[in-house]
């Protein structure tokens, strides 16, 4: 990854909304840090690039379903910073292939894969040499340097501890859509003492994410001063669902500034922001970052 130039832009959002309510709003555009292994996923994948590369492994292993942003950013990872890869990807493989694993297999990834019952044993010690596959595919997938699934590990909080070196401008609350909280849990560990961060839940579950930073933070031995707090009210039906109200308010959004969101994260977190601006959740004057993720290639899949 040495080499790589990380100039974020940090772009200020006005309108009507933010004048009334005498707040700043501000995005951090991650999604333009490279154009294939976009937002918080080149930042999860940066440490644990460079402990495969420390530790002389040719290939990488990582598992997601069909539509994964973090699929999609391996294999962009692996072609540029010269690994192969190899992805194990949840159900059954169709007959076309959607838009990520098409983009995913022409930057190399070989995909494989398992039904979803197996895929969910994923976590387990023996689960790779379990597999139904020849025995030299087997050997090459332990052989591989491994990374859990969307990223999620220590070396992953590691990156996306960096990611608020690249607002440049002193802030009061950074915001974060959570998949599985990981990148969240980096951005708590960046911030100042007078600084406080936001996640937003795109799954439904009472307390699910929470529990899952907090474990985070605890397994790290931070010491949780509490500025942090899980938002759960703008999930819009679960996980990868929309509703008409959020479908609209990013087709407006992308008119008005001219910024494309996902509707799997960005899309929820900017919904739930303008709201939450409105019910004067946020201070007069204050300074929000909203971190701006990436997950634009998996809009295609959604029109799939
Ligand atoms: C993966 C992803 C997330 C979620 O990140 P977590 O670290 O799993 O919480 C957020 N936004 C986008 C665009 C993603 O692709």
């Amino acid at each position: 990854m040495q080499g790589h130039s990380f100039d974020i832009p940090l772009v200020q959002i006005k309108d009507e909304i933010t004048e009334n309510h005498e707040v700043k709003l501000y995005i951090l555009r991650t999604d333009l840090n490279d154009p294939f292994i976009s937002g918080n996923k080149l930042f999860k994948l940066k440490y644990n690039l460079e402990k495969a590369a420390k530790e002389n492994k040719e290939s990488i292993l990582t598992f997601g379903g069909a539509f994964s942003n973090h699929i999609a950013a391996t294999a962009a990872a692996g072609n540029k910073y010269g690994f192969k890869t190899i992805g194990i990807i949840r159900g059954e493989k169709t007959e076309e292939l959607n838009p990520t694993l098409k983009f995913a297999q022409e930057q190399g990834m070989e995909l494989y894969y398992v039904s979803r019952e197996s895929y969910g044993l994923k976590d387990s010690p023996d689960f790779l040499s379990n597999l139904q596959f020849s025995n030299s595919q087997i050997l090459q997938f332990t052989n591989s340097f491994i990374i859990p699934e969307g990223g999620s590990n220590e070396l992953g909080i590691k990156g996306c501890k960096e990611i608020t070196d690249h607002i440049k401008i002193p802030f009061d609350v950074v915001c974060c859509p959570c998949g599985t909280g990981t990148t969240f849990s980096g951005i708590i560990l960046s911030l100042k003492k007078d600084q406080s961060a936001l996640g937003f839940q795109v799954l439904k579950g009472k307390n699910y994410l929470k529990g899952e930073v907090e474990s985070w933070l605890k397994k790290i031995d931070y010491s949780d001063n509490g500025n942090w707090e899980m938002n759960e009210d703008y999930h819009c039906g679960g996980y990868a669902k929309r509703s008409p109200e959020l479908i609209g308010f990013i087709s407006d959004f992308e008119k008005k500034h001219n910024i494309p969101l996902d509707f799997i994260y960005t899309g929820k977190m900017m919904y739930g922001i303008y709201d939450l601006i409105k019910k004067k959740y946020f201070k007069k004057g204050q300074t929000i970052v909203a971190i701006h993720t990436g997950g634009i290639q998996g809009n295609a899949g959604f029109n799939h």
